[in-house]
């Protein structure tokens, strides 16, 4: 079982910036679900929720609670979530710009025994051809897409249960995102993995969820079906741009 439960959250910025406002929200054990919406809605306010990130933003939890697998995990610190099996990828991709391709995965599967950390990065470069080809050149020299990749080979070395990604088609272009998507799919039927899929890019999203929460000035305002979603003229004009 590797699911996540948000229940009534609400968070504060600084002591008085209510970033949200009450938000509830589950992802069952191998879903897929997107977290929609528009820009400052408190997504990524979310993301550092679950991930045990907070503090490191100035920001606190004032009410709610969050479930791991059943068991509360609002008041741990990142590194006991990333035990109960939960990796969040940050928005604005995260590497380690002046460490090689292979000094990254290294460095992000450094908990593991060293003979499945090989396992896991052959994996990778299996999955991932153009990260091979690229493997000792500096993170930041890669594109936007390569650096995805790199994020989602490193977030595999964690071993995770469940996947949170904050918008990963940020910047890419619409070829590249669609690749980013169908790889997200690929790893959660192989792996049954859980996602949690944050996104401005619904139309992307879409492709791959069976549910969506759309959140606007830290509250959802919508709950339903990938295809309810795309049904409904609210979501679509108002909430997501008519995307
Ligand atoms: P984006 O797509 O731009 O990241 P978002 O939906 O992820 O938007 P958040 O980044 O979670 O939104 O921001 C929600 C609200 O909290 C916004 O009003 C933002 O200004 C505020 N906020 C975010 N981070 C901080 C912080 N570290 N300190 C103070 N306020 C913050």
């Amino acid at each position: 079982m590797a699911e996540i439960q948000v229940e009534n959250l609400k968070v504060v910025y600084r002591g008085v910036i209510l970033a949200l406002q009450g938000v509830s929200l589950r992802a069952g054990a191998g879903e897929a679900v997107a977290l929609l919406g528009p820009n400052g809605a408190g997504k990524s306010t979310l993301v550092r929720s679950l991930a045990g990130l907070l503090p490191q933003y100035d920001g606190r939890i004032l009410d709610g609670r969050i479930l791991v697998n059943g068991q509360e995990s609002h008041h741990l610190p990142a590194l006991k979530v990333a035990s109960l099996g939960l990796t969040a990828i940050l928005e604005g991709r995260p590497i380690f710009r002046y460490l090689t391709v292979v000094e990254n995965l290294r460095a992000a599967g450094h908990k593991l025994p060293p003979e499945r950390q090989k396992a896991i990065t052959e994996e990778i470069f299996a999955r991932f051809p153009r990260l091979y080809e690229r493997r000792f050149e500096q993170g930041g020299y890669l594109s936007g897409g390569e650096q995805q990749m790199l994020l989602l080979g490193m977030a595999l070395l964690t071993e995770p249960k469940i996947l949170v990604v904050d918008e990963p088609s940020l910047g890419l272009s619409p070829k590249l995102t669609e690749e980013v998507m169908r790889v997200l799919d690929e790893l959660r039927r192989e792996k049954g993995l859980t996602l949690l899929l944050v996104e401005q890019n619904a139309k992307a999203a879409f492709s791959i969820v069976e549910r969506v929460y759309v959140m606007e000035q830290g509250r959802i305002v919508f709950e339903g079906t990938s295809q309810e979603a795309q049904a409904d003229a609210d979501v679509m004009e108002f909430y997501l741009g008519g995307a």
